[in-house]
């Protein structure tokens, strides 16, 4: 290891930059954010640098490099154009003993930055020992990917829990055990979505009685329209974490896959007019397991809270106070249209958009027709297969022209993706003999033409 990574308190340090450009520039920042006080020595510095110091009491000196710059100093930074400068920063530093940085050129530091993932006070450093900071870059990307936004509030939520956990718990293996529970438990997901009361509130539960530790919960998932890479962070990490997950016929079977290898899986599909478990049923056992102390993940297709009645599912929970989250997905409507390239609002043709469910109901589709006569609102019809023709023939009765634009997106976001385009006179035929297969979503209005030029995904 030729470097050790170590974490600096630069809170009120006297510490000192010499050059003020872009490069500079970037290297302020963090030191200004860590708290350091913070000398710039170049004599040019660019708007930002100015401002920024300005806003955090930094001095900025306008003068060439002299090596009394840096006495008084505890920390070095050069980030000059001239190597030559740099090579002079470097030796004055190193003649006084002091840490130096010379960006860009590894041989004359004694220490480096790393590339950091912030989520204060947790801070994940990455560092390729100076031999590439590309890659270094690249592999803090991915985990910016995997790192949830809400550690940092997460982390400072324990660090003001920790003398009262401390307290009741004093020896050292219980009480790691039992941290290690709560940031895998709801009091964690809680935090994170906000709710520190709550929170605070179930922890002191959990000291309070150890079999609380095992109490269940739910998760309803929005697992997007078919592409398993449209899952949400979130969503991933809540099925990986479930006991049990319990699927329908929209979600895609790779997405099942993500769940844990010992979990438990349970099809409570649905497909029209056969349902593999009536939805009281489903609701029963989504409580049931929750109450034997399961981590229950309910995979929905689209989005929970969009024609999925996800709303029913909680109900019930929500009733015997058991908890549980809800994860947005991306609808249908939004994946098809993307995918389809169909804009749902386009400042030209639509300012506003409905999404309608098109199910037929006695042998009719239930709505109010005379409502959707507006040429500048995009409609998308969920469930309207069978409803089709009754669709087409319900809006051409209720004033809408036989030329509007019609699409109907087969299997949307999924390598069998199809598009059907047609207008409101002919749809009713192509998809009698295209014979298209559920789930199929209809998009209606002018943003339909679009798809000529914004088509990207499938076959054309
Ligand atoms: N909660 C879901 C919708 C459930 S209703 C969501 O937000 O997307 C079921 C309807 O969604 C289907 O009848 C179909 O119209 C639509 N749908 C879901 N997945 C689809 C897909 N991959 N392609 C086209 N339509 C889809």
């Amino acid at each position: 290891m030729q470097y050790l990574p170590v974490c600096l308190q630069l809170q009120g340090t006297p510490v000192v930059l010499v050059g003020g450009g872009t490069v500079g520039t970037r290297k302020a920042r963090l030191l200004l954010r860590a708290g350091a006080n913070l000398t710039v020595v170049s004599p040019q510095i660019s708007p930002e640098l100015e401002g920024s110091l300005a806003q955090h009491g930094g001095i900025w000196q306008q003068s060439e490099y002299a090596e009394t710059d840096l006495h008084g100093k505890k920390l070095v930074i050069a980030a000059t154009p001239s190597r030559e400068v740099n090579q002079r920063v470097h030796d004055d530093a190193i003649a006084l003993s002091l840490p130096v940085n010379v960006v860009d050129d590894p041989e004359l530091c004694t220490f480096i930055f790393p590339a950091i993932i912030d989520r204060d006070p947790i801070i994940i450093a990455v560092s390729s020992s100076g031999q590439s900071p590309v890659l270094a870059r690249l592999l803090r990307r991915k985990i910016e990917a995997l790192v949830p936004a809400a550690y940092g509030r997460l982390a400072r939520f324990a660090g003001r829990m920790r003398t009262l956990v401390k307290e009741h718990i004093p020896e050292e293996g219980p009480r790691r055990l039992f941290w290690e529970q709560t940031m895998e438990s709801t009091v964690a997901e809680q935090v994170m979505s906000g709710r520190e009361q709550a929170a605070e509130q179930q922890l002191r539960e959990r000291l309070r009685d150890a079999d609380s530790l095992y109490r269940g919960e739910v998760y309803l998932i929005g697992a997007g329209p078919g592409d398993p890479d449209l899952m949400t962070f979130k969503a991933a990490r809540l099925l990986q974490r479930a006991d049990v997950v319990l699927y329908d016929r929209l979600v895609a079977p790779k997405i099942v896959e993500m769940a844990r290898k010992d979990a438990e899986r349970v099809y409570v599909g649905k497909r029209r007019a056969e349902h593999a478990l009536p939805q009281v049923e489903i609701n029963q056992l989504l409580l049931d397991l929750a109450l034997q102390g399961k981590r229950v993940a309910r995979l929905k297709g689209g989005d929970p809270f969009v024609f999925g009645r996800g709303g029913e599912e909680i109900e019930l929970l929500a009733r015997h106070k058991v908890s549980f989250q809800v994860v947005p997905g991306i609808t249908a409507g939004s994946g098809a249209a993307c995918y389809a390239g169909i804009p749902l609002t386009h400042r030209d043709h639509a300012q506003s958009v409905r999404f309608v469910a098109g199910y037929l109901k006695n042998d009719s589709v239930d709505q109010n027709w005379s409502s959707f006569q507006s040429t500048t609102e995009t409609l998308v019809f969920y469930m309207g297969l069978l409803g089709l023709p009754m669709i087409c023939e319900q809006l051409q009765a209720h004033g809408r022209s036989p030329e509007t634009p019609i699409a109907l997106v087969e299997r949307a976001t999924l390598m069998e993706q199809r598009v059907l385009r047609g207008t409101l006179a002919t749809m009713t035929e192509i998809v009698r003999r295209e014979k298209p297969t559920a789930p199929t979503l209809i998009i209606v209005g002018d943003v339909v033409r679009l798809h000529e030029d914004l088509a990207w995904f499938g076959e054309a």
